[in-house]
C-alpha cells in the first residue's frame, strides 16, 4: 500500500469517502459485494432510475434488464466476467432507461478490487450520465446532432448485414417567422415544446435528436417503410393543429425526409444527407409532407447544383444565357395587342432551355435574383422603348421578386433605367405575386407608394392562389389584378371557377382595378371573358411567350391583323 494510501485509511473510513463523493458529483456511484449481489447505491440513482432502494440485491439484473435491447448482451457478458474473475474492470457505454422513460446514453466505468485480500467479490464504480457531458442540447434537452451520428454509425457497424434502421429528419417550416414574429425565447420555447410532444409521439424504437436549430432527426430501429409512414402521420396530426407556449398561440407544420440504412446509404454521412435531399424537397414542393429518399431525387439535386454553378458564371459574365420572352396581352373589347408581360428563360448547351419556375427559386435563394432582375428590368425597358415608337400606348410588365423589392436600391436603379432609357414610366407595369404582397403588405406599402408616384402600375399576379379574401380587394395596393389561370381552364364548363371571375370582376370595377385574365386557351374561354367584361387577358390562344424578333414582327409591326392572322395559322 502507498503512503498516500496508507495515510487516507488512517484519518477517515471508506463511508466518509463515498458520502463525501456522493454529495459533490451529479454521477452515480455504486459499491457492490458480486458474491451475494447485493448493490448499495446513490440516492440520485435511485431517483433518476426508479430503483428499489439504496440497498438493492440482484441490482444487476433489474438495471441490466433496463439497459437497452441493442446494448443489453455487452452489459451481461462484461459483469460475468467480472464474476468469473476473466476481467477486473467493468467499462461500458451503453443505453439506459430512465424514470422519466426516456432512453439515456451513459457511462459505466467499475473497478473489481483484488479477491485475494477480500473474501468477497467488491465491486466499485461511477455511472456518468451523458446528458449532463454536453451531449444534450440546452434548448430541447435532445440529444445532439454529433450524438445522432455516432449513433448511426454504431448501427451500421452492428447492423452491416441486416440495415434496417432508418434516419427521418425534420424541419420545422418557416419557423424564421415565429422567431421574427415574436422573439428568441418563444422560438426556443417551440422548440422545446415540439421536441417533448414529438418525443412522447414515438414507438420505443425511435429516438429523437435535435440538429440544428429548428431541425431534428429520428432514429428509427429495425423498421419496415411503413412504419416511417406512420411516424410520420402522428407528427402531421400533431402540427396540424394550433399549440400555445407561454400563453401565445402559434402553428407551424414540419417538413420531413426519410433514408434508409444501407438502401439508400451506407454510412452515416450519406443517410443523412440523402435524408437532407428528402427534406429539401419536401420544404420546395409544398411543405408540410414526407418524402422518402430516392435516387431521382439525388440526381435532380446534382442536376439543382449544376444549374446554381451556371447561373452563377453567367451573371458573371454578362448574364449570358438569360433572355426574355413576350406573351402579348390584349384588350378584350378591341383584340388589340396593348402591352407584353416580359418572361425569363435561360439556356445553356448542355441543359437546354430552363423555364423560370425551375430557375427564378435558385436566383432567390442565392441572392442572385438582385443582379438578374436588374438585368431582366433594363432588357425589358430598353424593349419597351423600341417598342413605344410604333405603339404609343404600349405597356411592359415586369414580374419582380419580393426580394427585389426589399432591396434599399431598388427605387433609384428603377429611376435611373426610366431615365437612361427616356421612358415614360406610364409605359411600365410590376407585377408581384398576390402571397407576396398580401403577406406583407405593411412593408411594402411605401415601397408601392414610391413606384406609383413615379407613374408606374402595380400588378397583382396570380391572384386566388394566396390567401388573401375578396374582401381585401377593396383596399388593394394593387391598380391591376391579374387572376391566376387555374381558374381560367374550362371556364365555360366549370360553375365555380365561373363565379369566382365573374365575382371578382365586379368587385374589381367596382373599385376602379382593373383585371387581366391569364392562361386563355381556347376561344370558349375568351367568349365567357368578354361576356363577364374583364379587361385584358393573356393566353396561349393569343400567343405562347416568344422571342423579341418575332413579338416584334408578329404584333407590333403588323399590328391587330397580324394577331388574327396568327391566330388563324395555330
Ligand atoms: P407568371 O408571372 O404567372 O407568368 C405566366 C406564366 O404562365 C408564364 O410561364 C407563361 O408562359 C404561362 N402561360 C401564359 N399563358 C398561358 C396559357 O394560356 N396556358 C398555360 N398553360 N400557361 C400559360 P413562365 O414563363 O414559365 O413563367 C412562370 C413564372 O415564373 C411566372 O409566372 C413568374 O412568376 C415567374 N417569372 C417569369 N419571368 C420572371 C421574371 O422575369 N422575374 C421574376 N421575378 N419572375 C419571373
Ligand atoms: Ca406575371
Ligand atoms: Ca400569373
Amino acid at each position: 500500500m502507498t503512503e498516500a494510501e496508507n495515510l487516507i485509511k488512517e484519518i477517515c473510513d471508506s463511508y466518509q469517502i463515498f458520502y463525501a463523493i456522493e454529495r459533490s458529483t451529479d454521477d452515480y456511484l455504486y459499491v457492490a459485494d458480486l458474491k451475494t449481489n447485493t448493490f448499495v447505491i446513490t440516492e440520485n440513482m435511485v431517483k433518476d432510475f426508479a430503483l428499489p432502494g439504496r440497498i438493492t440485491k440482484n441490482l444487476s439484473e433489474i438495471w441490466g434488464n433496463r439497459i437497452h435491447k441493442e446494448d443489453r448482451n455487452a452489459f451481461f457478458n462484461s459483469m460475468e466476467a467480472l464474476v468469473l474473475g476473466k476481467s477486473k474492470t467493468h467499462d461500458l457505454e451503453y443505453r439506459m432507461m430512465t424514470a422519466n422513460g426516456e432512453w439515456c446514453w451513459v457511462h459505466c466505468r467499475g473497478l473489481l478490487q483484488s479477491p485475494k485480500e477480500s473474501e468477497n467479490l467488491i465491486f466499485i464504480g461511477v455511472i456518468t450520465a451523458l446528458r449532463n457531458k454536453g451531449k444534450v442540447d440546452y434548448i430541447t434537452g435532445l440529444f445532439t446532432r454529433a450524438e445522432c451520428t455516432r449513433t448511426l454509425d454504431y448501427l451500421f457497424e452492428k447492423e452491416s448485414d441486416r440495415g434496417n434502421g432508418s434516419l427521418i429528419l425534420l424541419g420545422l417550416d418557416n419557423f424564421t417567422r415565429i422567431n421574427v414574429l415574436n422573439n428568441h425565447t418563444f422560438g426556443d420555447s417551440v422548440l422545446r415544446n415540439f421536441a417533448q410532444d414529438i418525443q412522447m409521439l414515438l414507438p420505443p424504437e425511435a429516438s429523437i435528436y435535435h440538429f440544428d436549430g429548428d431541425e431534428f432527426a429520428i432514429i428509427v430501429e429495425n423498421c419496415e417503410l411503413e412504419e416511417l409512414d406512420k411516424i410520420y402521420a402522428r407528427i402531421y396530426t400533431y402540427v396540424n393543429r394550433h399549440h400555445m407556449v407561454d400563453g401565445l398561440q402559434y402553428f407551424c407544420t414540419a417538413s420531413a425526409g426519410a433514408a434508409r440504412m444501407m438502401e439508400d446509404a451506407d454510412n452515416s454521412f450519406d443517410l443523412i444527407k440523402n435524408a437532407a435531399y428528402a427534406m429539401e424537397y419536401s420544404k420546395n414542393n409544398g411543405k408540410n409532407q414526407l418524402t422518402h429518399f430516392s435516387n431521382d431525387l439525388r440526381h435532380n439535386k446534382v442536376k439543382t447544383l449544376k444549374l446554381i454553378n451556371l447561373l452563377q458564371e453567367s451573371a458573371l459574365n454578362h448574364f449570358k444565357g438569360f433572355y426574355l420572352t413576350y406573351q402579348p396581352q390584349v384588350d378584350v373589347d378591341t383584340m388589340n395587342v396593348i402591352g407584353a408581360e416580359a418572361l425569363v428563360r435561360f439556356t445553356e448547351p448542355e441543359l437546354g432551355t430552363i423555364f423560370p419556375g425551375e430557375f427564378i427559386p435558385l436566383l432567390e435563394t442565392t441572392g442572385l435574383i438582385l443582379p438578374v432582375g436588374r438585368y431582366i428590368f433594363e432588357e425589358a425597358v430598353k424593349t419597351c422603348k423600341e417598342w413605344i415608337v410604333y405603339k404609343p400606348d404600349f405597356t411592359m410588365s415586369i414580374n419582380l421578386s419580393y426580394l427585389q423589392l426589399l432591396d434599399v436600391n431598388l427605387n433609384e436603379f428603377v429611376v435611373h433605367i426610366l431615365n437612361k432609357y427616356q421612358v415614360n414610366a406610364r409605359h411600365i407595369v410590376v407585377e408581384l405575386t398576390e402571397s407576396c404582397i398580401v403577406q406583407d403588405m405593411e412593408h411594402l406599402k411605401s415601397e408601392f407608394s414610391f413606384l406609383r408616384s413615379l407613374g408606374i402600375e402595380v400588378a397583382m399576379d396570380d391572384f386566388g392562389t394566396g390567401y388573401s379574401s375578396l374582401g381585401m380587394l377593396a383596399q388593394s395596393p394593387a391598380d391591376i389584378i391579374k387572376i391566376d389561370r387555374i381558374f381560367t381552364s374550362k371556364i365555360d364548363q366549370n360553375t365555380f371557377n365561373h363565379t369566382f371571375i365573374n365575382m371578382v370582376v365586379k368587385l374589381c370595377h367596382s373599385v376602379g382595378l382593373e383585371v387581366c385574365i391569364e392562361g386563355v386557351e381556347r376561344e370558349e374561354e375568351l367568349n365567357v371573358m368578354k361576356e363577364m367584361g374583364a379587361d385584358t387577358i393573356q393566353g396561349y390562344l393569343i400567343s405562347k411567350p416568344i422571342e423579341k424578333e418575332l413579338f416584334y414582327e408578329k404584333f407590333i409591326a403588323k399590328g391587330v391583323e397580324g394577331i388574327v392572322k396568327y391566330r388563324n395559322r395555330t
